[in-house]
């Protein structure tokens, strides 16, 4: 797929107010410092278009973006971020519970998983609730410069290896460098297959 448009459209905090779901949807989410907006601008080659964050964590907002007039990109408040007060995490939660069982055009979460460490409990909760609710999803490992390969390598398949011992079915998985702009073609491909379907 081509990105011949990503446009910046709103940022909420309440599902209800969030676009019409008129448009296929595909949200990002994973712990505060990922890599998200950068992977966000990668596959949008859109250097500003999400905005990395010098405050992780601060701002708990459904933000989103408009995608060739076709499909909907939207960036979702991170997790997992230390200095976030009990409340905060809380109200995070909610929201995020009520996007994902509301938002009927949701087509798929991309789970961002830093390529560098080994599975986190955060992560593997998140991953626990979306399985068990039946909400697809597909994880996508960043940061793959910051290391070789093979050791890029290694760590996706402990983690894969992790996720099976709870699963039968895994997720699929893609390697992902911002700065390298590494599967920025399969990422979109995979999106355009899913909004032919
Ligand atoms: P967010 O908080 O998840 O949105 O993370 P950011 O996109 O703001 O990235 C956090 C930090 O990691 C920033 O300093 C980025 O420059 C860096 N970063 C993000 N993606 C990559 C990547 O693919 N490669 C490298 N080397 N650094 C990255």
């Amino acid at each position: 797929m081509n990105i011949q448009s990503a446009k910046f459209l709103m940022s909420n905090s309440r599902v209800e107010a969030c676009p019409a779901p008129t448009l296929p949807e595909y949200a990002f989410i994973g712990r505060s410092n990922v890599g998200k907006s950068s992977l966000i601008n990668m596959l949008t080659n859109h250097k500003g278009l999400a905005k990395t964050s010098s405050l992780p964590g601060k701002t708990q907002l459904i933000n989103h973006f408009i995608i060739n007039d076709t499909w909907y990109l939207v960036d979702l408040p991170g997790y997992g971020y230390a200095r976030v007060s009990k409340d905060s995490r809380e109200k995070w939660g909610r929201m995020i519970n009520f996007y994902l069982r509301r938002r009927e055009n949701l087509m798929c979460v991309f789970v961002l998983i830093d390529s560098r460490h080994s599975a986190q409990a955060v992560d593997l909760e998140f991953i626990e609730q979306l399985g068990t609710q039946g909400i697809p999803f597909v994880l996508a490992f960043t940061k793959a410069d910051k290391q070789s390969g093979s050791r890029t390598h290694q760590n996706v398949t402990d983690y894969m290896q992790k996720l099976a011992e709870s699963w039968d079915e895994l997720p699929r998985h893609f390697i992902t460098s911002a700065e390298e702009k590494t599967g920025r073609e399969e990422i979109l491909e995979f999106i355009g297959e899913v909004n032919r379907q």
